[in-house]
């Protein structure tokens, strides 16, 4: 059975949490092969962690082209039908013939906006921007990312000063409905694929470390947000202490990770995130003193010719040993990081004006239904006869293209569920 005539036979749809790279690959490649696919984000958008990267390893292009490419696909894709503020409560039944429920949180802007832009310049209240991870606000009416889709505003009721009505009274197009009230559905699947990505680990716990204590010490993610044009500082890697420029940085490698203590798994793509975060640094500070502190620099396959690239940088160092402290100078607030340099033998102690704790990878399926085959660490099983299938991050740690492949991979087997339900009704 090929192309329409899976969907034409009748073939119950796919459902896909999670719309990050993982969710979109999955449904894109269900539906090109003729699946129909209800793709469930929570968030009001899709695209997630990589559409808040600047910059993709190893070949250093925006994720930006990408997404466009991805959801240009989606929008040529009939069978896809895309829920974002969405959330799945409840699956039963078995392979085949599931049945789930879902609740759609009200937007409050409608398919009438045209993103003029007049409901921000009137709105007096603000939130966080979890976009670029609290560093910064938006007005409680706002765009989530420039590249958003769908590209539709949304309201954060609960930013809401009582009573307010100013967004509604502005909008022109009559595209604001403060009243809208949460939906539910409940739909029949044949399989279901959770592709519910990572959350950076706590890096509060690494109390040895001084995240959360002393501003100068930021996280990898952060430093994908600071790096990006369109973020808190548009595009400035600076110091959160003062917004000065660091004319030395530090990297701690597995802040978190291959730690008995915190995450005992190596989370894969923390080495080649700091080798990209270096490239960062480099093309804004030429003469920036860089020093990587790792317990092994692990980029597999073609990513060893990123970190032979990387790693001839004149003012990069690589020290081979756990950073054992980390303290700071309260007049400048530098950084002291004392470590371990297991190639020569000794302690050695360095002041830096910024450190990177490249925190791991932690699996995102604390939200998921009831079903999944979950590990010690909660990551999913990726495959099993029970047509509860997982891509991405929350599967393991893993690269964009890696995801990519998996997603195509849990596709197939949603698919043989699928193509079975359509040949026994
Ligand atoms: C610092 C850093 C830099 C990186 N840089 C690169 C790089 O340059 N190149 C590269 O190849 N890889 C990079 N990676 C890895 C890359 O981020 C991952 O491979 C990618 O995000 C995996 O995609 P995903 O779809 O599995 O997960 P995610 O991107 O986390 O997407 C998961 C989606 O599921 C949604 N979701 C979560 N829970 C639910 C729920 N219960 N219901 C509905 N939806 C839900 C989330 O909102 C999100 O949209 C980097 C990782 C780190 C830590």
């Amino acid at each position: 059975m090929t192309d329409t005539q899976v969907r034409d036979a009748g073939g119950k749809p796919i459902l896909v949490i999670g719309g990050g790279i993982a969710g979109v690959t999955a449904a894109i490649e269900a539906a090109e092969a003729g699946c129909t696919v209800m793709l469930v984000e929570k968030l009001p958008y899709l695209g997630g962690r990589v559409t808040r990267s600047f910059k993709y390893f190893p070949k250093l292009c925006p994720p930006g082209c990408g997404l466009e490419i991805n959801i240009r696909r989606i929008k040529g894709q009939s069978g896809i039908e895309v829920l974002t503020q969405a959330a799945v409560d409840h699956i039963s039944g078995s392979a085949g013939d599931l049945e789930a429920t879902i609740t759609i949180a009200p937007r409050y802007v409608t398919d009438a906006c045209t993103m003029c832009d007049k409901c921000v310049e009137v709105c007096p209240a603000e939130r966080p921007d979890d976009f670029n991870l609290g560093m910064g606000k938006t007005k409680a009416v706002y765009l989530p990312h420039r590249l958003a889709f769908p590209a539709t505003y949304v309201i954060d009721r609960a930013a809401c000063a009582a009573g307010c009505t100013a967004c509604r009274d502005a909008c022109a197009y009559g595209a604001i409905d403060l009243t809208q009230p949460p939906a539910r559905r409940t739909v029949r699947v044949a399989a279901v694929v959770a592709a519910t990505g990572w959350a950076p680990y706590d890096a509060t716990k690494l109390a040895n470390l001084g995240y959360g204590k002393y501003p100068n010490v930021v996280t990898n993610v952060m430093v994908e947000r600071l790096a990006a044009p369109d973020g808190p500082t548009k595009g400035r890697i600076v110091r959160p202490s003062d917004g000065q420029a660091p004319a030395s940085v530090a990297f701690v490698q597995c802040a978190g990770s291959r730690d008995e203590n915190h995450l005992p798994y190596c989370s894969a793509v923390c080495c080649a995130a700091s080798l990209k975060q270096v490239t960062y640094l480099r093309e804004l500070y030429p003469d920036a003193k860089i020093t990587i502190f790792y317990i092994d620099i692990r980029t597999p396959g073609r990513l060893e010719d990123f970190y032979v690239k990387v790693s001839a940088d004149p003012h990069l160092t690589l020290i081979k040993g756990k950073v054992a402290q980390v303290e700071e100078d309260p007049e400048t607030h530098d950084v002291i990081v004392t470590a371990e340099d297991v190639m020569h033998g000794r302690k050695v102690t360095e002041r830096v004006n910024l450190l990177v704790l490249a925190t791991g990878i932690v699996p995102e399926s604390a939200g998921l239904p009831a079903g999944f085959t979950l590990d010690a660490f909660g990551f999913v099983a990726r495959a099993n006869k029970t047509g509860f299938h997982a891509a991405g991050c929350v599967a393991r740690p893993e690269d964009v293209s890696a995801t990519v492949q998996g997603a195509t991979g849990a596709a197939m087997k949603a698919l043989q569920a699928v193509v079975r339900s359509a040949h026994h009704g």
